[in-house]
């Protein structure tokens, strides 16, 4: 039976019933007998109640039609008494119509009776709900489900970071039961129901990485921030200014039905990609195994099993039965960019050395210091990750050239480093103090400055080895050099020192530098000459 059926079936009953009730009765059938059909309206009707609704309401009609039949008679015939028997026999009909009224009333009970009787019937009628085939549950009302749909989205939005939307028409059916004392789903559980349901199927989208499923997202748009955000940690500035933009593995987007627990949040899809595979091996040791045997078992290094098990690089044996483990993570997914690059990089400066006759051999003289250049290189680079693997250099530009550094290294013959008997003045400066009795005692050499003359060199006055270099009493910083042939030389008050004791050192080396230390009042060289230990007067040798 169909609903226009069932609805022309309600129609005839509802036209029945008040068409030939006698108007003293028809306001209270107006006012019971529409209540059952008002409510049948708004509710969808099962099969088999609806076929046996239709059985009894039928019936219904049809005691009712005969009652009117035998009303309607019997009425007749109270008429005819009353023409035939006149005014007398007038009671006699007012009391037959009293009992018509009665009649009527018991008759009226009786069809009132079968609509309470259909209407608690109806009462019974629940619904199952189920979604997309999967019953849920049982509610009272459709609308217990219908109404509660929105919150259901937003609440598996929350749950499992997905937007679904439900659809009642598709997603939703309803089957009448009579639930005889079955629970009934109040909209709240209802909610909780569809909430937690998270092998309800969805549409998702899956992030298929070489034909592999990745990761599932609940929209494109997902799957695509996943893959751009992969790929937009290895770019900078612009994705277009980049020749080459290529991922490892081919990357598919597509479009599935996942039951709705699998769909991840992008954040969750990108961790996934980014961990990688991971797969674990496991080796478990015989006798008398060693680290490397189970190494070699596993096929990694003894290293890499230390790294990931609870032994040390002391550990001779492996307990029998003791589980060695190995986990791999393989990285699902590269990105390989290649672009022009600029690098500023130093120029390192070269060492040139040149060759001088002004010095003497095994001597070197810096006379240019080196300074690094700058300079700017553009690159064609590839880099997988990040992490860079070719780089091609286009174009270099200058910014500072590099000063190269020269050293000039003495080709003259050394002099020799014995005494030659004559010495040379150790300093151009003048002899202010000479050798001999000074304020009443012993000068025993020669004092030779000029203003300014701090801090100039000193030089040796002949050939021969330092003895002294050092703190020598009164004569503060001094150096003695023994020219081997029976002559030494002494040079005092020095503000520092340029060799040291065993140095052979050449007539005219540079020695100290011109100070004040010891026993001085001023700068300058104090100069002595010793023979066989006694000292002479220098002006006497000096040239
Ligand atoms: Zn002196």
């Amino acid at each position: 039976m169909t609903r226009p059926d069932l609805k022309n079936s309600i129609k005839k009953i509802r036209e029945k019933l008040p068409k030939k009730a006698k108007p003293e009765q028809e306001t209270e059938k107006a006012e019971e007998a529409p209540k059952p059909a008002k409510k049948k309206s708004s509710i969808t009707w099962g099969a088999i109640f609806r076929r046996i609704n239709e059985i009894v309401m039928d019936r219904v009609a049809d005691i009712v039609t005969g009652i009117d039949k035998v009303l309607d008679v019997m009425a007749w015939g109270a008429e005819r008494a009353s023409v035939l028997f006149l005014r007398k026999v007038h009671g006699f009909r007012e009391g037959l119509m009293e009992h018509a009224t009665i009649l009527k009333r018991i008759f009226l009970f009786g069809v009132l009776s079968a609509v309470v009787i259909i209407s608690v019937f109806m009462g019974a009628i629940d619904y199952t709900y189920s979604y997309h085939g999967r019953a849920l549950g049982i509610v009272k009302e459709q609308s217990d489900v219908l109404q509660v749909l929105d919150l259901v989205s937003d609440g598996l939005t929350k749950e499992y970071g997905s937007t679904v939307t439900i659809d009642p028409e598709k997603d939703i059916t309803f089957t009448p039961i009579i639930s005889a004392g079955k629970e009934i789903d109040k909209p709240d559980t209802v909610l909780q129901k569809f909430t937690y349901m998270g092998d309800l199927p969805t549409t998702a989208y899956a992030i298929m990485i070489d034909g592999v499923q990745a990761a599932t997202v609940q929209s494109e748009d997902a799957g695509n921030w996943v893959i751009d955000t992969i790929i937009d940690r290895y770019i900078t500035g612009k994705r277009e200014d980049y020749e080459l933009v290529e991922l490892s593995e081919p990357v598919e987007i597509v479009e599935k039905t996942v039951k709705l627990s699998s769909i991840q949040n992008q954040r969750d899809a990108l961790a996934v990609i980014d961990n990688g595979i991971s797969k674990t091996y496991t080796y478990t040791a015989r006798q008398g195994d060693t680290p490397e045997i189970a190494a070699r078992e596993l096929g990694i290094t003894v290293e890499e099993l230390l790294a990931q098990n609870p032994i040390t690089k002391d550990t001779a044996q492996l307990q029998e039965g003791q589980e060695l483990r190995f986990t791999e993570t393989n990285k699902t997914i590269s990105v390989k960019t290649v672009g022009l690059e600029t690098f500023t990089e130093v120029i390192p400066y070269e060492t040139i050395t040149q060759e001088s006759s002004k010095y003497y051999e095994g001597d070197e003289v810096v006379s240019v210091e080196g300074q690094d250049g700058k300079q700017v290189v553009t690159s064609r680079v590839t880099r997988v990750d990040g992490e860079l693997v070719s780089k091609e250099d286009l174009e270099t530009e200058v910014l500072t050239p590099a000063v190269n550094k020269v050293v000039i290294k003495g080709t003259a013959e050394r002099p020799p480093t014995v005494g030659s008997g004559r010495f040379i003045r150790p300093v151009p400066y003048t002899i202010h103090d000479k050798f001999g009795i000074r304020w009443g005692r012993m000068h025993e050499g020669i004092d030779m400055w000029d203003p300014g003359c701090y801090g100039a060199p000193v030089y040796a006055a002949d050939g021969g080895t330092v003895v002294v270099s050092g703190w020598y009493y009164a004569c503060g910083l001094t150096v003695i050099i023994d020219h081997g042939n029976g002559f030494k030389t002494l040079y005092a008050h020095a503000s520092s020192l340029a060799v040291s004791v065993g140095d052979k050192v050449y007539q005219g080396q540079h020695i100290s530098n011109i100070g004040s230390t010891g026993r001085s009042y001023s700068p300058h060289l104090h100069f002595e000459i010793w023979w066989n230990g006694k000292p002479v007067d220098p002006m006497l040798y000096i040239s």
